[in-house]
């Protein structure tokens, strides 16, 4: 098996943060400031909370502001709403994250309706999915963003290919399949009721898995040659003797990659692009608060 069927976001990722992190420094040497991201989390999810700092330190290594503001897992949704608020007015902050999941007494669409559309660096608000699903300049879910950022720099230009996008969530699967109907594809979108699922990936030249399911896209449904984004991040049982689970995505990867052109692995493919693409979101922002261009 040749060793550049995979797709190496992680080095992909390391790449554009460093970009970002130069781009960051011509920002701050023209707006005599920093660019700020500011992030937002409620309550003590342990998840959650290694994704913030990770977010945080990787914010501040690029060159930029980052804030953070913790509340109380009780905090109402009055005390949220009124962060949000303050931070859309303050002009040191550039893009906005809520970390979600939110706590159950929290409406999730309320929060990123209160989010500036001009700050939502995560691309969650109606407005942003709007401009997306028009095809005007906003900002777009960080993860398929990222997906579609992998497919191009692996595949070039993607007219015409054949893409399946098994997942519809507002923030990977909608998205993923507006940018790669953006990106000229022909696009099939498969969710939980779509029939005859292996023989539609099967004549797919890109396979996108945003499903939650582990391994469930088997080796034999993929087309020879094609190319395979694994979204997936899935925490299996731990083996007896073990106290965690293995880490796998959506894709059986030792089946897949037997067969595929290109294939992202778990860990390692998508998932570090999120962040990077984060920062990428927060430094767009910031150049176009400042009616700056930024040359990428
Ligand atoms: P959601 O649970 O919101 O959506 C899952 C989608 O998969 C739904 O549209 C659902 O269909 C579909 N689905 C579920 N089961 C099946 C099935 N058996 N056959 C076909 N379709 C099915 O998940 P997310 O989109 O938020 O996340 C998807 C995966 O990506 C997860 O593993 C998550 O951890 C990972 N993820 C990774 C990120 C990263 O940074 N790499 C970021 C975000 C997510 P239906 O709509 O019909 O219910």
């Amino acid at each position: 098996m040749s060793e550049n069927k995979i797709i190496d976001g992680k080095e992909f990722a390391e790449r554009l943060r460093a970009r970002i992190g130069v781009l960051a420094g011509e920002f701050e040497a023209k707006a005599g400031r920093k660019a700020g991201l500011a992030v937002v989390l409620v309550g003590e999810d342990p998840a959650s909370q290694v994704y913030v700092s990770s977010k945080g330190k990787q914010t501040v290594a690029a060159g930029m502001n980052s804030f953070e503001h913790k509340l109380a897992a009780d905090a109402s949704e009055e005390e949220l709403l009124a962060v949000v608020a303050s931070l859309n007015a303050d002009p040191a902050v550039d893009g906005i994250l809520v970390q979600l999941p939110l706590p159950r007494h929290m409406d999730e669409q309320k929060v990123i309706a209160t989010i500036d559309p001009d700050k939502d660096v995560d691309g969650f608000h109606v407005t942003n999915a709007g401009r997306l699903a028009v095809g005007q300049a906003g900002y777009v879910p960080c993860t398929p963003l990222g997906c579609l950022m992998l497919l191009e720099d692996r595949l070039g230009d993607l007219k015409g290919l054949n893409a399946v996008v098994i997942g519809r969530s507002n923030i990977v699967g909608k998205p993923m399949a507006q940018l790669l109907l953006s990106a000229n594809c022909t696009v099939t979108i498969a969710h939980r009721h779509t029939k005859d699922l292996a023989d539609l990936v099967r004549r797919s030249d890109i396979v996108v898995a945003a499903v939650g399911v582990p391994e469930m896209v088997k080796g034999d449904w993929i087309k020879p040659g094609a190319t395979v984004i694994d979204v997936g991040i899935n925490r299996l049982p731990p083996a007896e003797g073990k106290t965690k689970g293995r880490i796998v995505g959506d894709v059986d990867y030792q089946g897949a990659v037997q067969v595929a052109g290109a294939i992202t692995p778990v860990p390692g493919g998508v998932g570090p692009m999120t962040i990077a693409v984060l920062l990428r979101n927060a430094l767009v922002a910031a150049y176009a608060h400042e009616g700056l261009t930024l040359a990428t």
